[in-house]
């Protein structure tokens, strides 16, 4: 285990705790600590998101904080890919029905909209994944790393699992259970999120190896 003299810190474009938890299990190994955006003293301003695909988002996020704030910062961006359906609900994920004030309503009216987009939908066209691009910025505006992982399934027909959010009671996963019903443990070792930022860690590891 490298000293804390050695640790590098990087900021995590989240006030998400589990999300911090997630990366900072990844990375802390490389001697690189994560600190999310309520450990800031200031506050910045949430960079908008209009870019049409996540890596673009995940660009936008992580270089409006590294040059807001001064420090190199890691932003991610995921979401619901559905074949069947052009890739929606895709960038749109999280407000994909447009309605509901609390994320347990939106996450509701989304999964209860993408049920009826689907409805028609044969069984062997139904594939679809978690996708989670991540861009790790300087504060000059200069990419690091970009990074990102898939979280393959099909899409269920009716919701099950108790665990997660958002879609996860409708991605059936090859093992033929849902992503609400894998232990989070397990979900977050697998998940699109922890393969991306594996891929990270990989990317920096090799950076700052000795050659
Ligand atoms: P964000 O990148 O955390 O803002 O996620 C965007 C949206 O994508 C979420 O609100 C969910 O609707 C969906 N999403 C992203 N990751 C997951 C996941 O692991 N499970 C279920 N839904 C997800």
């Amino acid at each position: 285990m490298l000293g804390l003299w050695l640790m590098r810190s990087i900021l995590l474009a989240t006030s998400n705790p589990h999300k911090l938890e997630e990366v900072s299990a990844i990375l802390a190994p490389l001697g690189i600590e994560a600190m999310g955006l309520d450990s800031l003293e200031a506050t910045y301003p949430e960079p908008i998101e209009d870019a049409d695909t996540f890596a673009g988002n995940a660009r936008l996020k992580a270089i409006g904080y590294a040059t807001a704030t001064g420090r190199r910062c890691l932003a991610d961006d995921s979401g619901l890919e559905v074949d069947a359906i052009g890739g929606a609900p895709g960038v749109h994920s999280a407000r994909y029905s447009g309605t509901g004030d609390t994320r347990a309503e939106r996450d509701a009216a989304n999964n209860a909209k993408l049920l009826e987009a689907m409805a028609a939908v044969p069984d062997d066209h139904r594939a679809a994944r978690f996708v989670c691009c991540m861009c790790l910025a300087d504060p000059d505006g200069s990419i690091v790393a970009e990074t990102q992982g898939a979280f393959e399934g099909v899409i269920g027909h009716t919701l099950r699992g108790g665990h997660g959010f958002g879609y996860d009671p409708l991605l059936i996963l090859p093992e033929g259970v849902t992503s609400a019903e894998l232990p989070p443990d397990e979900k977050n070792r697998r998940s699109h999120r922890a393969q991306a930022t594996h891929a990270l860690a990989a990317i920096l590891q090799e950076s700052t190896a000795p050659h």
